[in-house]
Formats: C-alpha cells, sequence, structure tokens
C-alpha cells in the first residue's frame, strides 16, 4: 500500500485534512494506496512556498534552466522502466503504451530545452532618431497546472516543462486516480538541480481545485480533463483575474473516402479506436464512411479484427489494451452501451459480457462496436471514454464533413484518402482543431501547439509548441530614447512616427 501525501519545498510532506482517496489497481481491482486530499490551507503553504523561490528562479540565466530539464530527461530515460511500471499499475494502461505517454511528454521537455532561444524578444534598432524599440519575456510568477488520470506523465510535462523553462514556479494538482508518476516526476525534477519549491505538488480534489482557482498569488492555471470541469475552471478563474487555457472532452471522427485503402485504414482505425482502452482525448470514437459500398467494406474487415482484440492485464506485453481506469469507468461505459441499443444502433460486436481470467475483480471492459449510428442518438453526441467506436454512415463526402463540423466537440478529426482534392478541401474547411491526413491521432509533435476548438477547449493559446512560452510569459515593450537623438523643446501632440 502506498500513501501519497504531497511534494512541496522539495520532500514529500503527509497530508493534513484528514480527508483521502483511495488509489487503485485496475488490472486487479484492488485497492493499491490511497492519496490525501489537500485542504486549502495546504494549498495556500504550497503556494506561498512557491512564490518565494520564484524570484530567485526567474533571475538564473535561461541557459542554466535548460540545463536542469536536459538533466531531467537523463534521469527520465535511467528510469524509464520503473516510471512505465508504475504508471501502467495505477493507470491501467499497457507498460508499452505507458511508454508512450512518458515520451510525449519527454518531448516536450526537449523542446522547452530551447528557451534561450524561445524567449529571444524583438528588437528595432533605430525606430525614430535616436530610438530603439524593443520588446521581452518575462515569467508570471507562480502558476498552476490541473491534469487528468488518462496522461499521468505526459500531460504534467507538458505543462510543468514550459512554465519552468520560462522562469515561473509550478504547483502541479494531478489527477487523485494515479499520483504516482507525477510525484516521481517531481522528485527527478530535484535531482536534476531544480530549486526546492519550483515545482510543488499537491493532491486532492474540487476543495484543491478551488483554492488554486481563487488563490491571489497564481497568475495562470491550464487544465486537461473533462468539458464541464474545463468549463467551469476558465469562469472561476477567469473571474479571479488569470490567464486560463482550459482543454476539454472529444469526439474524434475518421472519415474514410471511397478510394481510401482499407487494410491500411482498418489499422490506423482499430489502434485509434481500441488503444488504451478508448481512454485518449484524442482517440477516433466515430467512423464516417462515405457511401454503402464503403461502409461494407469497412465493416466486413472491422468486425473480425475488434472481435480479435487482446485485452489482458497491463504486465502483459501482449495485450492490445488493458482495464479501464476505475469500477466507474467501466460502469459508465456499459451504460451507454445498453444506451446506444435502445436508442437503435446495431451492437456488430458485443463485448459486454468479456471477463478477465484470473483477474476477475479487475475493470475490464471487452470491445464494442455499433453500426448504423444516427447523430441525433446520445452514444454519438457523447463523450464515452471506453473501447466503443460508433460507425455513422454517410452518403456523401459534404454529409460527412457536416458531421464533423455540427459537433459540439472539435478537438480531432482524421479523413483517410488517396484524393489529394478531398483531403485538401477537408483540411480547410474542417472546424476541428488538429485534423489528420491517413494519420488517425493526429497530436502535433512538441514543436507545435496542441488544443481543440469549440466545447474542447476554453480560452486562449494551446498547449506546448510555440504557445506554450506565450500562454506562461507576458510582453514588456520598451521605446528608448538617447540624448544624442533628443530634439530641442517639448513636444504635446501625440508622437508618431
Ligand atoms: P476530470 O475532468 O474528471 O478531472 C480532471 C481534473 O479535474 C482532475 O485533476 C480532477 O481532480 C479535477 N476535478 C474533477 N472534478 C472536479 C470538480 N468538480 N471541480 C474541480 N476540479 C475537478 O477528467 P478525467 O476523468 O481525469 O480525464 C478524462 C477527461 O479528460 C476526458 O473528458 C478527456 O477527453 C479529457 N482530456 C482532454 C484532453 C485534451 O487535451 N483536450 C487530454 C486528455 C484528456
Amino acid at each position: 500500500m502506498t500513501d501519497y501525501g504531497h511534494f512541496i519545498g522539495g520532500r514529500h510532506v503527509a497530508g493534513t485534512s484528514g480527508r483521502f482517496a483511495d488509489v487503485f489497481e485496475p488490472m486487479t481491482g484492488e485497492v493499491a494506496g490511497r492519496v490525501a486530499l489537500a485542504s486549502q490551507e495546504e494549498i495556500r503553504a504550497a503556494v506561498a512556498n512557491s512564490a518565494e523561490a520564484q524570484v530567485k528562479w526567474a533571475a538564473v540565466n535561461p541557459q542554466r534552466r535548460a540545463r536542469v530539464l536536459m538533466k531531467f530527461l537523463d534521469l527520465i530515460n535511467q528510469n524509464m522502466d520503473e516510471l512505465a511500471e508504475l504508471l501502467s499499475r495505477e493507470h491501467g494502461k499497457t507498460v508499452a503504451d505507458a511508454k508512450g505517454d512518458i515520451q510525449r511528454g519527454f518531448e516536450v521537455v526537449e523542446f522547452a530545452c530551447g528557451v534561450p532561444h524561445l524567449l529571444k524578444g524583438e528588437f528595432t534598432d533605430g525606430a525614430g532618431p535616436g530610438i530603439d524599440a524593443y520588446a521581452m519575456r518575462q515569467p508570471l510568477g507562480v502558476v498552476a497546472g490541473i491534469t487528468p488520470f488518462n496522461f499521468p506523465a505526459m500531460i504534467p510535462m507538458w505543462k510543468f516543462a514550459p512554465a519552468i523553462a520560462c522562469g515561473n514556479a509550478f504547483i502541479l494538482k494531478p489527477s487523485e486516480r494515479d499520483p504516482g508518476v507525477p510525484m516521481r516526476l517531481a522528485e527527478l525534477m530535484i535531482e536534476a538541480g531544480l530549486p526546492t519549491g519550483i515545482l510543488n505538488v499537491v493532491n486532492g480534489d474540487k476543495v484543491a481545485v478551488d483554492a488554486l482557482l481563487d488563490d491571489p498569488d497564481i497568475k495562470a492555471i491550464g487544465f486537461v480533463g473533462s468539458t464541464p470541469i474545463a468549463e467551469y475552471i476558465y469562469a472561476r478563474g477567469a473571474a479571479s483575474g488569470k490567464r486560463v487555457h482550459a482543454f476539454g472532452g472529444a469526439k474524434n471522427h475518421m472519415v474514410i473516402m471511397p478510394d481510401a485503402d482499407m487494410d491500411q485504414t482498418v489499422d490506423a482505425l482499430i489502434g485509434a479506436g481500441y488503444g488504451s482502452a478508448g481512454e485518449r482525448c484524442m482517440a477516433i470514437s466515430v467512423a464516417v464512411p462515405v457511401g454503402k459500398g464503403t461502409a461494407d467494406r469497412l465493416m466486413e474487415k472491422l468486425v473480425p479484427r475488434v472481435e480479435a482484440l487482446k485485452i489482458g492485464p497491463s504486465s502483459d506485453a501482449s495485450a492490445d489494451y488493458g482495464p479501464l481506469v476505475t469500477q466507474a469507468a467501466v460502469d459508465k461505459v456499459r451504460s451507454y452501451v445498453e444506451i446506444g441499443l435502445k436508442e437503435g444502433a446495431t451492437l456488430a460486436v458485443d463485448g459486454r459480457g468479456f471477463k478477465m481470467q484470473g483477474y476477475e475483480k479487475g475493470f475490464y471492459f471487452g470491445s464494442c462496436l455499433f453500426d448504423n449510428v444516427t447523430k441525433d442518438m446520445r452514444i454519438y453526441k457523447e463523450e464515452i471514454f471506453g473501447p466503443v467506436l460508433s460507425v455513422v454512415r454517410a452518403k456523401t463526402y459534404e454529409e460527412a464533413l457536416s458531421l464533423c463540423n455540427d459537433h459540439e466537440y472539435g478537438n480531432g478529426v482524421a479523413i483517410f484518402t488517396r484524393d489529394g482534392d478531398a483531403a485538401r478541401d477537408f483540411v480547410s474547411k474542417v472546424q476541428v482543431g488538429m485534423v489528420g491526413v491517413n494519420v488517425p491521432i493526429p497530436t502535433p509533435l512538441a514543436y507545435y501547439s496542441f488544443g481543440g476548438w469549440k466545447r474542447s477547449s476554453f480560452g486562449d493559446l494551446n498547449q506546448h509548441g510555440p504557445d506554450s512560452i506565450r500562454f506562461y510569459t507576458k510582453t514588456k515593450t520598451v521605446t528608448s530614447r538617447w540624448p544624442s537623438g533628443v530634439k530641442e523643446g517639448a513636444e504635446f501632440s501625440m508622437p508618431t512616427m
């Protein structure tokens, strides 16, 4: 049993609120530990500790700040197996998938190592007689990140690496369901040479989050999680004068054109739909074949592949995916399958009866595939976040495009085709933030920014890439004139060029 407190001022401290949550091992369904849930007072103490440390950190030159991150990268590599096993144990994803989670965070740390270049400002020599103009980027102070259960390594790193590289102190409030890896990452940052207080981890639930949202010393909040909470975080954080970006849920479509290579498409669809048990914000949850012939060919190839998916405990290297995160997640997914049946969709593959031998109490759910889903059904409109794929048959390309555009979520989308004209038209017209052409999970590379549209994202500026540097800094613009260029006499009209 692991007992998680908080990580403040470079050391583990026990929780004092007297409130705890269970941390499960989804593979067995056993309680593996408990995590302290911070009180308002504990949050205040963590913020005060960070605020004090931040002033000195901001004065460390960017090259030296980057060196801490470089050392951190070495330490991640040295500890990769241990981190992946811990992640897999608390989350349920397979160890190979856990390594991917860590690697996509690692790549953003690599990007943040370029901070000396990324923080270079703008300069205009001779903007007027004896006048130079320049703009520089300065850190905000103390900033906070609130992260979801489904990427417990990647999303914390997406948030804290650029923030810290820019000279801020960072308070991380990870998901209470899998706090082990975020706590371990904070230890490794200290081992890499980060001064204490620059990365504090507070565990908790709504009480901790509300305390962060209302704290006047926190200047910015980055959130990732479900849409209702993202909207709440955005509104409450902005009301207290903070910079906020909050990323929410998704319903990602894959449009399959009649000319698509069907074998390649099915390979891509099955990995993107069922990998990590569908618990990814960039998972494909809706396939939209265009034309009856395309839909029939898709189903012919897809059904046997979905039936053959191998579900296993997280420790099974040959498993395609493992358990869901909690029993509550299993119950929610099951209830959506029942809803889909009541709504009249065709359950082409029914995984409801799946049992994992030897792991009867684990949080497993068999793969499900719905055909003939229509846009008025709840299983189409709402995020299920499990191994359930819906097929919505479109008669034309225009109908497929409208489905993507009319959906309230706009996180990711993909088109599979060999027709360059169709792909180009789709990329131009689709109302979604991240688009793949023959790429099923178009999560942008670390040096581009990540973010959805519509109700998948609230606030301005995206995560990682150039936007992260803008989000975690404020711009100061200076106009300077030196005496040799000064004209005689006072001027009373508005100065112009
Ligand atoms: P969640 O919204 O339940 O929790 C996210 C965070 O918010 C956690 O740290 C949690 O402690 C906190 N929280 C939960 N309820 C709260 C409340 N009432 N008030 C204040 N804080 C609260 O999300 P989750 O289940 O951990 O993660 C899955 C969701 O995250 C899915 O909807 C998925 O699509 C989304 N997600 C989005 C992205 C993206 O970039 N758009 C990436 C990953 C996950």
